[in-house]
């Protein structure tokens, strides 16, 4: 009854609203001891990114034959690349006992709910939208064309917020870590105090 198997804590939200900057706070942080599932992207590496670190970059045809062999947990094709959360590593570290943690995008996010109901849903919400839109401009990584586009995705992805189990806005990175980390350790109590629960309804039933 009691499950020694780690949480799966999803957090998601718009292109922009600074998902990897509130991720890498959370894991610099001593009090995380969370697990991060580092994607599988085609996405070309940015200046800085390291292969195995920042993702595992694949190429079109190595994500596709990974698809074929159901080795995703989830994928999702977002601004023309796909990116995927690997099946193994997840089961195996979740298996260990350890939390692990996903930043994907809310399509994965919706297939990550099918498979894993109990798993933790955080959506990152910016304080305003033209806060949003100034940094997808600023941030200087990537084309016109390309920043309009993450503008519309990051819009239709807003939407998405009322089916999260949580919403965190990022007005500060800090603030915004240290609410992720209340919701992980909040879970962790609700979920060890329904488990003596239905323990202690179990001893009831069989006596
Ligand atoms: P970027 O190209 O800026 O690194 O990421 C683009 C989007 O893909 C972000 O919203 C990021 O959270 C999301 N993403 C990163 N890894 C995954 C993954 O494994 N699966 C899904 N569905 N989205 C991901």
């Amino acid at each position: 009854m009691t499950s020694d198997k780690g949480l799966l804590i999803v957090l998601s939200g718009p292109s922009g609203v600074g998902k990897g900057t509130v991720r890498k706070a959370i894991f610099e942080h001593p009090e995380t001891d969370f697990k991060y599932s580092i994607s599988m992207t085609t996405r070309k590496k940015r200046e800085g990114e390291v292969d195995g670190v920042d993702y595992f970059f694949k190429t079109k045809e190595e994500f596709e034959a990974l698809i074929e062999q159901d080795k995703f947990i989830e994928y999702a094709q977002y601004v023309g690349n796909y990116y995927g959360t690997p099946v193994d590593y997840v089961e195996q570290t979740m298996a260990d006992g350890h939390d692990v943690f996903l930043e994907i995008e809310v399509e994965g996010a919706k297939q990550v709910r099918e498979k894993f109901p109990e798993a933790l849903f955080i959506f990152l919400a910016p304080p305003d939208l033209t806060q949003l839109e100034e940094r997808l401009v600023n941030r200087g990584t990537d084309s016109p064309e390309i920043i309009r586009h993450r503008i519309d995705e990051a819009k239709r992805e807003l939407k998405l917020m009322n089916l999260y189990d949580y919403v965190v806005i990022n007005d500060d990175v800090d603030l915004a870590r240290g609410r992720v980390q209340c919701i992980v350790e909040a879970s962790h109590m609700r979920r060890a105090r329904v488990e003596s629960k239905l323990r202690k309804m179990l001893l009831e039933v069989n006596q």
